[in-house]
C-alpha cells in the first residue's frame, strides 16, 4: 500500500516521502484496512521499531477535529512533539510538565502531545479542549500495566470516552501475550503482527561463544580468565567475566561497522561499564574521533558536574551512559550523537529501551536480573524484547542482533525466557488502593461522581472494569471512600433519612486540582499546621513538609551518610514539624529530611556541582527534585489559602527554587 493512495494532503504525502516513506509497512497497510483513517478505534500490538509512530500520525491527521497524543513517559513526548510538529499545516503543542494546571491555550491546537497525567489533571481543571477531540492515540499502552502511571491512563481514557463517546481511539502497543484484551476494552480492532523492517535474530553468549535462534554462531576472543570468572561466577552478580564478554560483544560489533548498545542493571553499572568500554578506543574503530570529541565539548558546556565530566571523557573514547539521573541536555547530546553514528556504543538502564529511538546493529543485554527489594529478579520478557528489539537499522543493516550474556548454568533459563519466550500480560493495576483512593478523590471532586454506585460507572470504561466487571471493585472503592472521609477529603453529606451525598472537603477539592495525592495533601495540611505553630518557621521547615509526601521522590540514604543526616535532623529539630520519635517510618523520614536539607542548599546558593559531590545525587535527580519541589509548593500555597492558615516560608522556598 502507497502512501499516495492514502486519503491524505498532497502536502503531508510529500513530508512522509522526504522522510523515506513511501510504501506502508505491512502493520501499518493492516491499520489502515482495519480503518485507522475513517475514524474507527484502532489497537496495533507491534514489535518495536515496526512503524507505530506513522499510524498514529495517520489517524491524527484525518481525523475530523483536534487530536491528542497521549504519551505515558514523558521522556519520548518531545521527540513525538517535534514529528508532529514538523507536519505541514499542522499546528501542535506539547504538554508535559506533568503536575501544573493545563490552561485554555491548548484549545485550537491541531494535535496536543502530552502525558496521561497531563490529560488527567486537565479533565480534574475543567479545561473545554478535551471534549473537543475528534481522536485521541495512546503510545506504549501496554504501560497500563504499570504501576500508578498504569490507573492514571485506564481511567483518564475511560473519562475521556465516557464524555465524548464518539472519540476515536488509536492504541499503540509493544507485543504483549493479550492484545485481544486491549482491543476489547477499547471497542477497537486488533493489528497484531510480529512483523519486523529488518529481520532480528536473538542469541545467548555463553564466554565468547554465541548462539543465535537461527541456528547460526559466532566466536570472539574473550580473555580467559574473564571466561573462566564467568563460568565459575554465574550471571546474576554481574562478575567481571560477563563485563569482559560484553566487551569483547562490543568491539565485534564495532568493527563489523555497526553501532551497540548494551543494557545493564543499575546507573551505576552504566557508567562503570561505559568506562571499561572506554579503554577500547571504539571512536578510533568506527573512525569518528572528531566528531565524538565534538559531542564530549557539547556535554562537558551542560555543566561542571563530575557525572558530565565522567561523560565527556567516555564521550571521547565513542561510548556514553545512559540513565534517568542524567540531566535532560546530556541525555539529549548522547541520543543526537548516537544516532548521527558519532560514538559506537550506549551503555544503559533499561529506560533507554522503552521507546527511545536509537536502532543499532547489536543490542547486547548483560544484566538480565535486577534488584527488586531485597533479592535479584528476572526482568519481565516484554522489557527485554523491547531492548532486543532496537537491533536492527532498516536500510543499514542486513540484520539485527541481540545478545543475552550468561554462562553455561543461565543459558537454558535465558532461551526459554527470552528467546522463545512469550511476553507477558498486561494486567490492570487500578486495585491498588492509593490509586483509587486518587482517582475516587477525583471523580468526586470533579462531580462526575455523588455516590459509591456512581465512582463505579465511571469506572465502567476502565481496563479493569472490563475484564472483570466493575461490580469486582465495589469493596475496595467502599474503603477507598472511607480512607477520603476519615482524611477529611470528602464529607458525606445527608439529604434525608440514610441517604447522603459524597462531596469534596476544600481541601479535597484543592488537592484534586492541584494533582496531588490523597496522602500528600494530608500531609501538607498537618504540616502546615504545625508550621503555623512554630515561633520561626523556615524555608528548611516548609522544604521538610514537602519532601515528606509520597509526591517527592525518595533520595538514596546511604549508609555514611546516614549518620550525618541523623544530626542535621537533630541539630534542626525546632525547624522540622516532625519530632524524631514521630514517624512510622524513620529511614523514609530521614530520607526526606535529606531532600529537605539539598533543596535547602539549592536555594541557599549551593551549585549543582556542589550538590552532586556532597549528596552523591545525579544532576538530572537534582533538576527532578528541583522541579517536583516547585509543583508540591505552589500546592502548599493553594492548600494554606484553602484552610486559612499562614506560613509566609513557603512562598519564600518557592519564589527562590
Ligand atoms: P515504533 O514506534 O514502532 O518503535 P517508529 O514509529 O519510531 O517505531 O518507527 C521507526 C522508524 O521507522 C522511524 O525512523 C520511521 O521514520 C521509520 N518508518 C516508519 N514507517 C516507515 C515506512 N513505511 N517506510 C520507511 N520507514 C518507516
Amino acid at each position: 500500500m502507497r502512501v499516495r493512495d492514502l486519503p491524505l494532503p498532497e502536502q503531508f504525502v510529500a513530508h512522509f516521502a522526504d522522510r523515506g516513506i513511501r510504501e506502508l509497512y505491512p502493520p501499518q497497510a493492516a491499520a489502515v484496512d482495519a480503518g485507522v483513517c475513517a475514524g474507527e478505534n484502532v489497537v496495533a500490538a507491534v514489535p518495536t521499531a515496526s512503524g507505530k509512530t506513522l499510524i498514529a500520525e495517520l489517524a491524527l491527521v484525518t481525523a475530523d477535529g483536534p487530536g491528542l497524543y497521549v504519551c505515558p513517559l514523558r521522556a519520548l513526548a518531545r521527540e513525538k512533539y517535534e514529528a508532529f510538529a514538523a507536519l505541514p499545516g499542522v499546528d501542535a503543542a506539547i504538554a508535559t510538565g506533568d503536575f501544573d494546571a493545563t490552561g485554555e491555550a491548548l484549545a485550537g491546537t491541531d494535535v496536543v502531545v502530552a502525558t496521561s497525567e497531563k490529560v488527567d489533571s486537565a479533565i480534574r481543571n475543567g479545561a473545554s479542549w478535551v471534549d473537543d477531540l475528534a481522536c485521541v492515540a495512546v503510545d506504549e499502552v501496554h504501560l497500563l500495566g504499570a504501576e500508578r502511571r498504569g490507573p492514571t491512563l485506564e481511567v483518564t481514557l475511560a473519562t475521556l470516552r465516557r464524555r465524548n463517546p464518539e472519540l476515536q481511539v488509536v492504541a499503540l502497543s509493544a507485543t504483549v501475550d493479550n492484545p485481544e484484551a486491549i482491543a476489547e476494552w477499547l471497542d477497537a480492532a486488533l493489528v497484531e503482527s510480529e512483523w519486523r523492517p529488518v529481520d532480528l535474530r536473538t542469541g545467548v553468549a555463553v564466554g565468547g561463544n554465541v548462539t543465535f535462534d537461527d541456528g547460526t554462531t559466532t566466536a570472539m576472543a574473550v580473555p580467559n580468565a574473564a571466561v573462566g570468572e564467568a563460568e565459575a561466577g554465574g550471571a546474576d552478580d554481574g562478575p567481571p567475566g560477563d563485563t569482559e564478554v560484553t566487551a569483547a560483544l562490543v568491539a565485534d560489533g564495532v568493527d563489523q561497522g555497526g553501532q551497540c548498545l548494551a543494557f545493564v542493571r543499575s546507573r551505576t553499572e552504566a557508567v562503570a561499564l561505559a568506562e571499561r568500554l572506554a579503554d577500547d578506543r571504539l571512536a578510533e574503530r568506527l573512525g569518528t574521533e572528531s566528531a565524538a570529541t565534538a559531542a564530549a565539548d557539547e556535554v562537558a558546556d551542560v555543566d561542571g558536574t563530575a557525572t558530565g565530566q565522567r561523560l565527556a571523557d567516555c564521550l571521547r573514547a565513542g561510548v556514553a551512559f545512559h540513565h534517568a539521573g542524567l540531566r535532560a541536555g546530556h541525555r539529549a547530546v548522547v541520543e543526537e550523537a548516537f544516532r548521527a553514528r558519532e560514538i559506537a556504543c550506549i551503555c544503559a538502564t533499561p529506560t533507554l529501551a522503552a521507546g527511545v529511538n536509537v536502532p543499532a546493529r547489536r543490542v547486547v543485554v548483560r544484566d538480565q536480573k535486577r534488584y527488586a527489594g531485597s533479592a535479584m529478579e528476572w526482568l519481565p520478557t516484554l522489557e527485554v524484547h523491547q531492548m532486543c528489539g532496537r537491533a536492527g537499522r532498516p536500510g543499514l543493516d542486513p540484520y539485527g542482533e541481540a545478545v543475552l550474556v550468561g554462562d553455561e548454568d543461565t543459558r537454558a533459563e535465558l532461551v526459554a525466557r527470552y528467546v522463545e519466550g512469550e511476553p507477558e500480560a498486561v494486567e490492570s493495576k487500578l486495585t491498588d488502593p492509593a490509586s483509587l483512593r486518587t482517582h475516587v478523590l477525583s471523580a468526586i471532586a470533579t462531580g462526575f461522581a455523588e455516590s459509591e454506585a456512581e465512582i463505579l460507572d465511571v469506572f465502567e470504561g476502565t481496563f479493569y472494569a472490563r475484564e472483570a466487571g466493575a461490580g469486582g471493585l465495589a469493596d475496595a472503592v467502599a474503603v477507598a471512600v472511607d480512607d477520603l472521609v476519615a482524611a477529611g477529603l470528602v464529607r458525606r453529606e445527608t439529604g434525608g433519612v440514610e441517604t447522603y451525598r459524597l462531596a469534596a472537603t476544600p481541601v479535597g477539592s484543592t488537592a484534586s486540582k492541584q494533582y496531588v495525592r490523597p496522602e500528600t495533601a494530608e500531609r501538607i495540611v498537618s504540616g502546615l499546621r504545625t508550621a503555623a505553630g512554630m515561633r520561626n518557621p523556615t524555608t528548611l521547615t516548609v522544604f521538610e513538609v514537602v519532601c515528606d509526601t509520597p509526591d517527592m521522590q525518595d533520595t538514596y540514604l546511604g549508609n555514611a551518610e546516614r549518620a550525618e543526616i541523623y544530626r542535621f535532623a537533630r541539630a534542626n529539630a525546632g525547624a522540622l514539624t516532625t519530632a524524631m520519635d514521630e514517624p512510622d517510618d524513620f529511614e523514609e523520614w530521614l530520607e526526606s529530611v535529606k531532600t529537605a536539607r539539598i533543596l535547602d542548599e539549592w536555594i541557599g546558593g549551593a551549585t549543582v556541582e556542589e550538590l552532586v559531590a556532597s549528596y552523591r545525587i545525579g544532576p538530572g535527580d537534582l533538576d527532578s527534585r528541583v522541579e517536583r519541589a516547585e509543583w508540591l509548593l505552589s500546592a502548599a500555597e493553594a492548600l494554606a489559602e484553602t484552610i486559612s492558615v499562614r506560613v509566609p516560608a513557603v512562598a519564600r522556598a518557592r519564589s527562590r527554587l
